[in-house]
């Protein structure tokens, strides 16, 4: 299984594979050229040679070269050096090779995949894609539906979309044609499954009454606040939820936050409550969306957990509609299929991410409820993920996926469904009348095609590269809990201390003076070194490490940080009377680091660096 080498997908740290880079865009841009050239041979050229030598003509290229220089200048100056292992900070790498490539040579066809007018080309391989991605996730490729999105933004807003339409719906038919929902009172029509619920609107499509029925729904009448309920989210939710509950008029005061335990991932006992509380005031519950990855701790909630609750919840006549947003650690779910794509046993997994190479030697990833948690993935209403996070993809590429294709047609502004009936192949004729963006790039989705295509969606392709960061972040994170105290020439003597066993290829951590119990001291010495470990202007050569850092407050965390904090001895009190605790955040996606040969090496560097800043600011 060894056939994928991770180092020749990109271009490297120090450029290693600059050859093959060039080679191949020059390539492209050639075949491109010819493409030009060979339509219509016998037409003249439009732009003669003598023009071309003209003084105007010469100083328009001028000033363009000029402008690119500049341009070159800029970048080369101020960019971060995210091939670099010495990066410690966002869900930034190298990317892909592949896609690279793809993007530059596609960009010059200039697709645009908002209708298939616009991107004959690239609107199949935007099906393609969302076809792999459903299946990465488990889901019946055949069923569901999937595409290319701006980001997660846009994928947690579609999901919303599809999740908010739905809930409205079995009322709309009630108004519409009150047999078919006949002897289930309000609360039921609240309480339906998503299945459900789309076996009825088939029956409306049938009668020919969808459309009627859609426009008595949300998208007609509008949002009346609390009509649909709750949407409850973990405490670790990213901030596009606080933006999506507001655009679809959802309502910021119908946003539950659940909870969070002190591994930072969902507490399913809160989330139980939270829907105990609901329903015995019979408000519905709108939907419940987990994370897989939190942006800020890398946190895996307990997907299987979730989908237990909902089956239990169903038997009584409770449902909902269920999100995972894993934009963040969405591709992860390549690391647990099989060459053939089946999900790999528990018992097999470790022996097999050794023998393909994803991960270099003994680690104890993935625990057995992360492994529960990515299986689960395939039981979700729909799910956030992005290519151009573990994708290794440049940007922009998001994506939605949802296991059932019929909630398209809730949000589509034209009939999706007889199209999809009259036509010929699967193309969509206008992707842009049923997802939330128009013009979108042809050139994003020829890139996530190209990854997928060199890097299968297993443990063959993608797990092997993500399985190699996952190891180094575990590698890490023992690193830094194992440090020794260590005293400076300044007297004092410091530790290191570890947010949680990172659930994914991210890591938190605080230095903290030994003997100190005060919060603000710590977080004092924190924001000096993170000082010097960001990135703020100059020449970025001047850097050693770069990292990122975050703040878990009470308002935002509840208790969750106080087990971290007594771990390390400071006074919870000053936590709970409003002082947030700033730790570092290290998302590892280098492919860079060679365990066995570099990491020794790396780690002492790292920590020299470290040593050498606590005492210039300390
Ligand atoms: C990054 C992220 C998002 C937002 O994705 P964009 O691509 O930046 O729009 C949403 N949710 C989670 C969990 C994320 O990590």
């Amino acid at each position: 299984m060894k056939d994928i080498n991770v180092d020749a997908l990109f271009l490297g740290p120090k450029s290693e594979n600059q050859k093959f880079l060039k080679e191949m865009i020059e390539f492209m841009l050639d075949e491109h050229i010819f493409w030009r050239r060979d339509f219509h041979p016998e037409d003249k050229d439009a732009i003669t040679l003598k023009e071309q030598r003209e003084s105007g003509f010469q100083n328009t290229l001028e000033k363009t070269r000029e402008v690119l220089l500049e341009l070159s200048s800029k970048l080369k100056r101020s960019s971060e050096p995210w091939f670099s292992p010495r990066y410690l900070g966002q869900m930034n790498s190298d990317v892909l090779m592949p896609a690279v490539i793809a993007y530059m040579a596609t960009i010059l066809y200039n697709p645009n995949n908002c209708a298939y007018e616009g991107a004959p080309a690239t609107t199949s391989l935007e099906i393609e894609v969302g076809k792999q991605l459903s299946k990465m996730m488990g889901y019946d490729p055949e069923k569901a539906w999937g595409h290319i999105t701006s980001g997660g933004h846009v994928a947690n807003f579609e999901g919303t979309w599809f999740m908010r339409n739905l809930k409205s719906a079995p009322n709309a038919i009630k108004q519409v044609k009150p047999e078919l929902v006949k002897g289930l009172d309000d609360w039921q029509l609240m309480n339906l499954s998503t299945t459900k619920i789309l076996d009825l609107l088939d029956e409306t499509k049938k009668l020919g009454i969808f459309d009627e029925v859609r426009n008595h729904s949300v998208r007609g009448t509008g949002m009346t606040s609390g009509k649909l309920g709750k949407l409850l989210v973990p405490q670790t939710k990213h901030y596009s939820w606080t933006k999506v509950v507001d655009i679809m008029g959802i309502g910021s005061e119908n946003f539950v936050n659940v909870q969070v335990t002190d591994k930072c991932r969902m507490d399913i006992n809160h989330l139980k409550e939270e829907i105990d509380k609901l329903v015995e005031q019979k408000i519905p519950i709108l939907g419940v969306v987990s994370v897989v990855g939190t942006t800020e701790e890398g946190a895996v909630d307990e997907v299987h957990e979730v989908v237990k609750l909902r089956k239990e919840y169903e038997k009584k006549g409770i449902s909902f509609y269920y999100h995972i947003d894993a934009a963040y650690g969405g591709y992860a779910r390549s690391i647990f299929l099989d060459k053939n794509d089946d999900f790999i046993s528990y018992e097999n997994i470790k022996p097999m991410l050794h023998e393909s190479g994803a991960m270099q030697m003994d680690n104890d990833w993935p625990s057995r409820d992360i492994y529960e948690a990515y299986k689960a993935m395939s039981e979700a209403d729909s799910i956030t993920t992005d290519p151009h996070k573990m994708g290794y993809v440049p940007y922009q590429a998001g994506a939605i996926m949802a296991k059932d294709t019929r909630v398209k047609d809730l949000v589509s502004y034209f009939a999706a469904y007889v199209f999809a009936q009259g036509m010929t192949n699967e193309n969509p004729v206008l992707l842009g009348s049923y997802i939330m963006e128009g013009s979108k790039a042809g050139a994003t989705v020829a890139a996530v095609w190209a990854s997928h295509k060199v890097l299968p969606l297993n443990i063959s392709g993608y797990g092997r590269l993500i399985g190699r960061s996952q190891e180094v972040a575990q590698r890490f994170y023992k690193a830094l809990s194992n440090e020794p105290e260590f005293t400076l020439e300044n007297g004092k003597t410091y530790k290191a201390f570890t947010l949680t066993k990172p659930d994914f290829n991210m890591v938190n951590w605080t230095f903290n003076e030994v003997g100190n119990t005060s919060l603000k001291k710590m977080n004092d010495l924190t924001l000096k070194l993170f000082d010097k470990f960001q990135y703020v202007g100059g020449p970025v050569y001047s850097e050693d490490f770069l990292t990122s850092h975050t703040e878990f407050t009470l308002a935002d965390y509840g208790k969750a940080p106080v087990h971290f904090l007594n771990k390390i001895g400071i006074d919870e009190k000053e936590f709970l009377n409003g002082t947030g605790v700033w730790i570092f955040r290290a998302s590892l996606l280098t492919p860079f680091l060679n365990l066995e040969k570099d990491w020794d090496n790396y780690w002492a560097t790292f920590m020299k660096t470290v040593k050498k800043t606590i005492l210039e600011v300390d």
